[in-house]
């Protein structure tokens, strides 16, 4: 195999959690200008391909292989083509990217990775919450629960719910039950506050707002099955209040601020 330079690329294009106009701009140009598209069909809103140049090929991976994915690549950048790869919210979460790198690596072909905005973002968008409330949590988990895809045991959910820190679980609405369940087993109590934001930023999004006793029933009734995010944690719904910054805190001086006296 050669191992020759070409002048083709591939962009790896964060698209964004659904909104068509959740896209960086940097984003949105790299598609303007592609000379082909390989997009994650099951995820990616379709509008965004409307972006693309006429007559741009596109591949939708939800048919593909990994090796079909880089054959593409490896024909097209040979041909001196620009591709865009692009993947759901921000490609470095379950994007499965990094086997696609490690194949272009092989090859000396040239790639680039711009970011997304991740559902998980979309989706407190979606409620407007903060995961990082002083006093409450200074920490934001994202993880999933192991499902054909093992989670390592270290990393159980029941193990990473003991350090109660705002949490945002991917990959895991269909399993409702067992997620709560971990969550308890990690020692939240039933009172803790849960959302599942179902297709955030979508125009058919679903937001579900509950406690741990009773999300599971919640999930049931309005049947949500995939693309959810699981938001868990104290910072939903503060039941004894949260503390103010202290960035924003007259008292409080900081490089640029000169605070009053206490
Ligand atoms: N890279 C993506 C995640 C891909 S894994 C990102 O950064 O968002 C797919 C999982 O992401 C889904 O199972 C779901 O948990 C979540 N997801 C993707 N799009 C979503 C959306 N619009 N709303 C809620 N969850 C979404």
């Amino acid at each position: 195999m050669s191992h020759k330079k070409t002048n083709g690329q591939v962009i790896f294009v964060g698209a964004g959690p659904g909104d068509p106009e959740l896209i960086t701009v940097k984003g949105s140009r790299a598609l303007e200008n592609a000379d082909r598209v390989i997009y994650a069909g099951s995820l990616v809103n379709p509008a965004l391909l409307e972006l693309c140049r006429a007559g741009t090929p596109v591949h939708d991976s939800a048919h593909l292989t990994l090796e079909e994915v880089v054959t593409l690549m490896y024909e097209g950048t040979r041909r001196g083509e620009t591709i865009v790869r692009l993947h759901t919210g921000d490609p470095s979460m379950y994007g499965a990217i990094k086997e696609q790198f490690d194949y272009l690596d092989k090859q000396d072909i040239q790639y680039s990775v711009i970011p997304g905005v991740s559902s998980v973002f979309a989706a407190a968008a979606a409620i407007k919450r903060e995961f990082t409330l002083p006093e409450i949590s200074q920490t934001l988990i994202l993880t999933r629960m192991a499902g054909r895809t093992p989670v390592p045991e270290r990393e159980a959910l029941a193990i990473l719910a003991k350090h109660q820190a705002s949490m945002a679980i991917f990959l895991s609405v269909q399993d409702m039950g067992s997620v709560v369940e971990a969550l308890m087993e990690g020692g939240y109590p039933p009172s803790t506050p849960i959302a599942v934001i179902a297709k955030a930023s979508w125009p058919d999004e679903e937001v579900l707002m509950g406690t741990l006793e009773t999300i599971v029933e919640k999930v049931k009734d309005a049947g949500i099955r995939k693309q959810a995010q699981i938001l868990v944690g104290d910072f939903l719904d503060p039941a004894n209040g949260y503390a103010r910054s202290k960035l924003y805190d007259p008292t409080f001086t900081h490089e640029f601020r000169q605070g009053t006296e206490k």
